[in-house]
């Protein structure tokens, strides 16, 4: 694994290439982020919007999301993946805002990670986002380029990553790092074609490096 210092080095340049880099669901307040972010779960952001644009007009708050058989409300969302079970967890976590928390998203962490359909990352994502705590939130493109940059190691689980990434960054960049990691690996570092040849990592990176050789011995 990288020392603290090579590892900032490298996020500094991911900085500098995506320094407005933020969330891209669409959203009014917690309660629909925390429904996007819920969606969002091995689907794209860009699907996601699509979907809530139509999903947040119809719905408002929990109460409207019980109001409906979750037959409707798989309908609605029948274009995103695991929509069933999607369905079946928002009905459930709106029953549980409703009876628990006055109808409100709660604000820590270790009650948002006991809702249905919740997990570690969501929770993250809400906290820092909605409610400006500092939380580093690893989805697939955060794991994926930390572990080609070698700042984590290929076998670490998603747990290790984030504790690896929250020890090495300044707590006060968790938040944003985390938009650009994603920012980085969506647009740049992609998982199937990353952007090696014009990448500004590349001396640093072994995934880079290996995929270079691999191009340079096949010509
Ligand atoms: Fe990603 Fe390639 Fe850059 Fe490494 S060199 S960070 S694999 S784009």
């Amino acid at each position: 694994m990288l020392s603290k210092k090579k590892t900032l080095e490298l996020i500094n340049v991911i900085a500098d290439m995506f320094p407005d880099a933020e969330c891209e669901l669409n959203y009014r307040n917690p309660f629909d982020l925390t429904i996007a972010v819920l969606l969002s779960a091995q689907c794209t952001d860009a699907t996601v919007n699509r979907v809530t644009a139509a999903l947040f007009q119809k719905y408002h708050t929990p109460q409207d999301y019980l109001n409906v058989s979750v037959e409707e409300l798989m309908e609605d969302i029948r274009s995103i993946g695991l929509y069933r079970n999607k369905a079946k967890n928002i009905q459930a976590l709106c029953r549980i805002l409703i009876d628990d928390y006055d109808g409100q998203v709660p604000t820590q962490h270790s009650d948002l990670v006991k809702l249905p359909g919740v997990g570690r990352k969501t929770a993250n994502v809400v906290v820092s986002v909605a409610f400006g705590v500092p939380a580093l939130a690893v989805d697939t493109h955060v794991e994926r380029v930390s572990k080609r940059l070698g700042i984590c190691r290929w076998k670490d689980n998603v747990t290790e990553v984030e504790e690896t990434l929250c020890r090495q960054i300044p707590i006060d960049r968790w938040t944003q790092t985390h938009h650009q990691l994603i920012f980085f690996g969506r647009y740049h570092c992609t998982a199937k074609n990353p952007k090696c040849n014009v990448c500004p990592l590349l001396a640093d990176c072994r995934e880079g490096r290996k995929r270079k050789k691999v191009i340079v011995d096949a010509e």
